[in-house]
């Protein structure tokens, strides 16, 4: 009789152990989902050609985005400065 009682202790032990790595596993695979995915970088329309270009390549004149220095000349040019 106290070796039936062992193997049940046994089988609740390996049951618990099992739901337990599910349990982590799936709270593994949760933390993976809910991680914010990488957020896009801002683009900005470039005046002269319309393209749009991620905020770290733009070229600026006094707050005006422009696609590359080129774009932004021409602008000038065409504005009369
Ligand atoms: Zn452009």
């Amino acid at each position: 009789m106290n070796l039936l009682r062992l193997l049940i202790i046994a089988v609740v032990v390996w049951i618990a152990w099992f739901l337990l790595k599910r349990w982590l596993a799936a709270e593994e695979y949760r933390k993976i989902l809910q991680k914010p995915p990488k957020s896009p970088e801002l683009m900005q329309q470039c005046r002269y050609c319309g393209v749009h270009v991620p905020a770290s390549e733009v070229v600026y004149d006094q707050a005006v985005p422009y696609c590359c220095v080129e774009h932004r000349e021409a602008a000038r040019r065409s504005s009369g400065r």
